[in-house]
This record gives C-alpha cells, structure tokens and sequence, in this order.
C-alpha cells in the first residue's frame, strides 16, 4: 500500500501498520513490552536523547506498540503527529502540564465531559482563570477573550447533552486572533468528523470509548494537525526550539507531560485498542443508525419529557451536525415525564446495562445526576442543563429491533 494515494476510512486504518516494515512479516504490530532500549554504540543512545536520530529510549516516552497506533490515529484525523497517553483526561491533562503557565487564560465551553470540568476547576484554584462559556454561540467566545487568552477549549457533540459548539465560526475566530483551539473529538470520532477541517490546531480523542470501542482498554491521545503556527506561541522553551516549528508543540507536550507526569500507554493497551478501530466504521455506522431509530421512538413516546440527539430535526444544532458530521453517532440522552422514575425505568430495561462508559460495542445507560454528575451539585447541573431524571445512552451494535423493544417494554411496564 502507498501512503501518496488516498484510500478510504477503513482501508487506511487495516493497511497502516505495513506502511513499515513489521517483524517476521506479523498482520500486527507485535506488543513490545520492553522498558529498555539498548544500543551497541554509546554515541547512538546520545543522539538517541538528543532527538538527532529516532529511537526509543525508556518506555515512558514512548514505545514501538504505542508508536504504530500513534501512526494510525494520525491517518484518521489527517494530521501532523499524535502522542498517546494512558486515558483520554491524561491527554487533557496533558494540554495543562504542557502548554499552559502562570498568567495565561483558557476559555472552555461550559459543556463538558464531568472530569474535564473537573480538571478545569483544579487548574482554576491553581491560580489560572477560566472562563466557561456558552460554546453554542461564537459572540460568547469572542466576549471571553483577554489579551491573556492562549487557549479555546471545545468537545465536538458534549457530553451527555449533545450541544454542538459553534465549530467552524470558533475556529475561524482561534485562527485570527493565533488563539490555540482544541478540539475533543471523542464523541464524534474521526470517523464521523475531522475537527482539522474546521481548524482545530489540536484535536483529543479518548481512545477508551470509539476508538478502541469494546470497552476494554482506556487511552488517549492528542494529535497536531499542522495548522497552528508555534513560532508565535510564546509558551515553547528554548530547548524545543531545534526541531522544526512544526513539531515544537508535541516536542514540549511530549517532554513536560507524558515524560514529566508519566501517563504513559501501555503496550497492551494500545494493541487493544489498534484492534478495536480496525472495525470503528462497521461500529459507529451500525450505532448511529440505531441511535437514530431509537431517538426517533423516544420522542415520539408521551411518557418521554425531552430527547436530545443531534440526528432529531428538534435539535437545535441540528443543522450544524448535519453540514459537519458523516452520521449523527451513538449517544443521546433523554428525560423522564414526571411521575416515572428513573431508577425503576433503568432497572426494566433487559438489555442495556446501567454502566459507565461510551462507545462500548454494549448498549449502555446512566442515571447522569445521581452519578457522573453527582460530585458537581444541583446549582452546576443547572447550568449545565442536566436534569434530575437525565439518562444517557451510548447506543452499541446490538440489533436494532432489540434494543428498540427493551426501550420500549421498559417504558410499558
Ligand atoms: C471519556 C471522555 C474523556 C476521558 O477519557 P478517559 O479515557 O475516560 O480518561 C474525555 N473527553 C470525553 C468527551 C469523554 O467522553
């Protein structure tokens, strides 16, 4: 396979491990569980350290399992370069660790993944402002900005409510002030949207969910995709300054966060989760049209208050989704008309299981308040437009019409 032509999604993802030569001719990347790299020249392990000659070092910074799995993430956002990390909120922690000092400002969208808000909260006491914002909406953005702001913070569909954030109208806003925007990408996946094409400079995918997509490995990742000039981010040491200003921000990311707080992936795990996206089309296509059939029932259904799901004509960014993203993916959320209780409707369900995670190949379900958002307090939750009685649902690749019923006799009985 040559890498100058372009083949499709699944295609490029089957075939990347052989754009290298892999040992004994094996279809996988073999799992390399050394820690050590040894060098029969002295001299090499210098240059090795000194970034003059690729290599790998000390398992920490990186590994050849991990390496093959980096390539693979790269081809699916069409980026520069990715770094790998043990969970998907070490990747975010990374953008903190790596790229952020004392005085600058971040703006998040204030519709967040739980432990991103969390984490937003931390470096906030730490002594660095945040501003969270109704990311829907440029204007709210743009009014935001300081002259210390070095950073926009945004998921693709957030979690578990299904806002969209003002893509496209933010990313032209980042790139005309040479503001850094960052991109969780992990509920929609590269498979169903490429943020690098609304110019994200950096894009974050928890690997745990879609990605690796059976609910058994975590990771994460950032990728560069090339569009952000570091020349003019004055957070790059001097010492990140040899290589190209291309690779100045992973460089940095690489040694202050993954080398410095050690969250690094494992060798198992990233052959886990290498597997897992050879089938993420096959998977997301099936959960999407799902998540489709089942929003669709829902709203229709007296009992249900309110469904959120970017593929509903109801939602209000609806229109975003449809000009941005492949298929609309597999979660949504739903509420509960008064009087039904969310705990006795989730224990009737037969097949989906009261669990937490997404992108799982199962289908899952969670009471959102009394859960993942329990640690944040009613008054948060408000803001953040979760209700009390608020499922979500991360819609897996169980047969339509079976999960179609299970919703259903639950809502019945
Ligand atoms: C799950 C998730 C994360 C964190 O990933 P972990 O691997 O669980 O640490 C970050 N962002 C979003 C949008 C997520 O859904």
């Amino acid at each position: 396979m040559n890498d100058q032509k372009k083949f499709g999604f699944t295609t490029t993802i089957l075939h990347s491990d052989r754009q290298k030569p892999i040992e004994h001719g094996s279809l996988h990347k073999p799992i390399h569980t050394a820690v050590a790299y040894g060098y029969r020249d002295a001299r090499e392990l210098a240059d090795v350290f000194q970034g003059k000659r690729p290599g790998y070092r000390y398992g920490r910074q990186g590994n050849p399992t991990v390496s093959a799995l980096e390539e693979k993430i790269t081809r699916m956002e069409d980026g520069l370069a990715t770094l790998c990390f043990s969970t998907g909120m070490a990747a975010v922690g990374a953008l903190v660790q790596g790229l952020l000092r004392s005085g600058d400002h971040v703006i998040s969208s204030a519709y967040l993944f739980g432990n991103t808000n969390s984490l937003w909260q931390t470096v906030q006491l730490q002594g660095m402002p945040v501003s969270f914002v109704d990311a829907t909406k440029v204007e709210a953005v743009e009014q935001a900005l300081t002259p210390a702001t070095r950073m926009v913070f945004v998921e693709t569909i957030a979690n578990p409510r299904t806002q969209i954030a003002d893509l496209e109208k933010i990313g032209a806003l980042c790139h005309e002030r040479g503001i850094l925007y960052v991109v969780d990408n992990t509920i929609t996946s590269p498979y169903l949207f490429r943020p690098k094409k609304v110019g994200a400079s950096i894009v974050i995918n928890a690997l745990t969910k879609s990605i690796g997509g059976h609910g058994n490995a975590l990771g994460g990742s950032l990728t560069d995709t090339g569009l952000f000039d570091w020349t003019a981010y004055p957070n790059i040491a001097e010492t990140y300054k040899r290589f190209a200003p291309a690779q100045w921000g992973l460089a940095q990311l690489r040694a202050k966060a993954l080398r410095d707080f050690g969250g690094a992936l494992g060798p198992e795990a990233a052959h886990h989760l290498a597997v897992g996206a050879e089938t993420m089309a096959l998977r997301i296509e099936r959960e999407s049209a799902s998540a489709m059939a089942l929003a669709t029932m829902l709203s229709d259904d007296e009992r249900v208050a309110a469904v959120y799901y970017p593929g509903l004509s109801s939602h209000p960014q609806h229109a975003i989704a449809t000009s941005l993203f492949r298929a609309y993916g597999g979660l949504l959320s739903f509420e509960l008309k008064e009087g039904i209780d969310c705990f006795d409707y989730l224990n009737r369900l037969r097949l989906a299981i009261p669990a937490s995670n997404l992108g799982d190949t199962r289908t899952l379900v969670i009471p959102v308040a009394h859960t993942i958002y329990h640690e944040m307090g009613p008054a948060r939750r408000a803001k953040m437009g979760i209700a009390e009685s608020l499922i979500r649902v991360s819609v897996g690749i169980e047969d339509t019409d079976d999960l179609l019923e299970d919703f259903r006799q639950a809502l019945d009985a």
